[in-house]
Parts: C-alpha cells; structure tokens; sequence
C-alpha cells in the first residue's frame, strides 16, 4: 500500500498503458538517448465541482507537436488520440487530485549515434504525479538576477522544450539557492530579462503587465498566454510584451514568476532590492484569484481552456 502511495499504478509508453514496473529501458539506454528529448508539463486541477480538468491539454499537445517537429522526431500519434491516452491514463490511476502530467518524447535506439538524431522513431512516455496547487497558500520567493545568460537561439532553440535546454536553468537555480535566494533570473545574450529557470517572468509597472515578448529567448509559455488574457478580460489592466531591462525589476511595483508548474509565484525582492512593500501585490492577489477560478472550473467564460476527464465516465464507476 505504502509502495502504491509513491507512483500511481499505470503510465503510458508507446502505445500501451503498462504497469509501472513494467516500464523499463535498458540502462545502457542512459546518457545520449534523451540529449535531444522534449517533453512537456501540463497540469489537471481538481474543479470545485468534483470534475477533473486540464488545463489547456490541445495546447500543450501542439507545444509538443512543434517541439518534436524542431528536434526532428516523428510524432506517430494524432493529437486526438493523445488527448485519449492521457484522459485514460488518468482515470485508469483514478485520479481526482490536483496532478502534473508529463509526456517526454527521445529518439529511439541511438545506441553508439550519439549525433545522428534525424527523423529518428521517438520513443514516447507519459507519466503522472501529484501536484498541489500553491495558488492562494502565500509562497513568495527572493530572486537573483544570474550570472549565467539564457540560451540564445543560436546556440539552442529557447522556444521549445527540449530537455538539454534545462541544464541552463539548473545552473542559474542551484547558484541563487547556494548564494541565498530561491530562484534566479536570466538575462538573454542582449542583456535584457528572459526568464527564470522553467518559469516566465511578468512585473506590474506604471499600472501595466509588462513581461519579456516571445523572442527575448523565453519558452513559448502557455501559462503566460493564459494570464495576459486573463490581465486584459478579467482585470481590465494592459499588458505589454517587449524588452524589459533588469533594473526595471528593481524598480517595479510586482513582480511574478508563471508557468505550469510556478503557477503564479509571487517574487518580494530581486538582488535584495525590496519589491512594492515586500508582499504579494494587489494585482498579483486579483490574477491569481481569478486563475484559480478558471483551474477550478468556477468561471464559465474561459471553459474551452479545460478538458474534463471524468465527464465521459458515468457517475457510478467514477
Ligand atoms: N520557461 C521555461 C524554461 C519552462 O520550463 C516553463 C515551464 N514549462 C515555462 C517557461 C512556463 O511555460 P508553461 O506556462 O507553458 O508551463
């Protein structure tokens, strides 16, 4: 029982959904295999309805679909029916809680290739795990800016999420922990703010949402997406996507980190410069209010962003 408590009982790989001690490559399998991997992290929340819903599921898929496309691995599966696979695996791990799910797509058979990843077949896993919101909990974070730079795209291809990509990330994250801080920032190769290590960044300034644009060398973040419509239509406040440079972060009235598994994270100082009053900000309080309520299912209008997974089930076998 304590065993089952750890992992949930299936995952998926391949075009089956195994056991998961049935779910094994060979160790020699280590190393090379996943240097050009991509995967994806996508959340389902527990709605205050009972239901439970992920969050924009086709998008994610598409990420995966133009990530794939960019290592050059073959997707063999349609989006439709990995949606299937992944409202499967969920119920058949009768999942009702707040759940990350993630599928990881690598080349298969590169054993001794080490560089020739050219429309190789992709091997394709997809695992689930617990993951509780900590929207509304209070968690803040202190921030570094890094002394390590963003990938840029000339060097890797920022805007995907290609697993190597990550290294860069866990070096700026393991320097601002060991000097301090709980997370950094990233500065892209012109200088200017890209992202934190596997979260956007967006700050509150002269009463608008400012946040990196798509080509300062951040991931494609659909979290960021989802929060610019929700700052415009919700809140009413503009937002504007460009250049940001990093003394506006020491300026700025609030500052957030967002993404899939960051949420939305309140950031009180960067560099040890105090932001706003050193809280979570007023604006950052009403977006994550109103993220929540889209999570949870509570606002209608933004219901084409959540896939139910146990509406097709009939209420006795759920
Ligand atoms: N940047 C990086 C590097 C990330 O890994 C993530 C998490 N996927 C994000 C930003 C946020 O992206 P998303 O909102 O799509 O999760």
């Amino acid at each position: 029982m304590a065993e089952q408590r750890k992992h949930p009982t299936y995952l998926w790989w391949n075009g089956e959904r195994l056991r998961w001690h049935d779910a094994t490559v060979h160790v020699t399998e280590l190393g090379w295999s996943t240097v050009g991997a991509v995967f994806e992290g996508i959340r389902a929340y527990a709605g205050a309805d009972g239901e439970l819903y992920v969050f924009r599921l086709r998008e994610h898929l598409e990420r995966l679909e133009r990530s794939m496309r960019l290592v050059r691995l073959r997707l063999d599966y349609g989006l439709d029916e990995l949606t299937e696979v992944i409202l499967d695996l969920l119920r058949a791990n009768e999942i009702h809680e707040d759940t990350y799910i993630r599928p990881l797509a690598f080349a298969a058979d590169t054993s001794g290739k080490r560089f020739a990843q050219i429309g190789n077949d992709a091997s394709l896993l997809v695992n689930t795990s617990p993951l509780a919101t900590h929207l509304g909990t209070g968690l803040t974070q202190t921030a570094k800016v890094s002394s390590w730079r963003r990938i840029s795209e000339d060097v890797m291809p920022p805007r995907i999420k290609n697993l190597s990509n990550y290294r860069n990330g866990q070096l700026a994250s393991s320097e601002a922990r060991l000097d301090g801080y709980d997370t950094a920032f990233l500065l892209n190769a012109q200088g200017t703010v890209a992202e934190g290590p596997g979260a956007c960044v967006m700050m509150v300034a002269n009463g608008m949402l400012v946040t990196p644009s798509v080509t300062c060398s951040i991931l494609e973040s659909i979290t960021r997406d989802a929060l610019i419509v929700l700052a415009r239509e919700v809140l009413g406040i503009p937002v504007v996507e460009r250049q940001v440079d990093r003394t506006e972060l020491y300026v700025a009235d609030e500052i957030f980190t967002c993404g899939t598994a960051a949420e939305i994270t309140p950031v009180i100082s960067v560099d040890k410069y105090t932001v706003g009053d050193g809280g979570i900000g007023p604006v950052t309080r009403d977006l994550e209010r109103a993220f929540l309520d889209v999570l949870r299912g509570t606002e209608e209008r933004f219901a084409a962003w959540r896939t139910p997974v146990w509406a097709a089930v009939p209420a006795g076998v759920r």
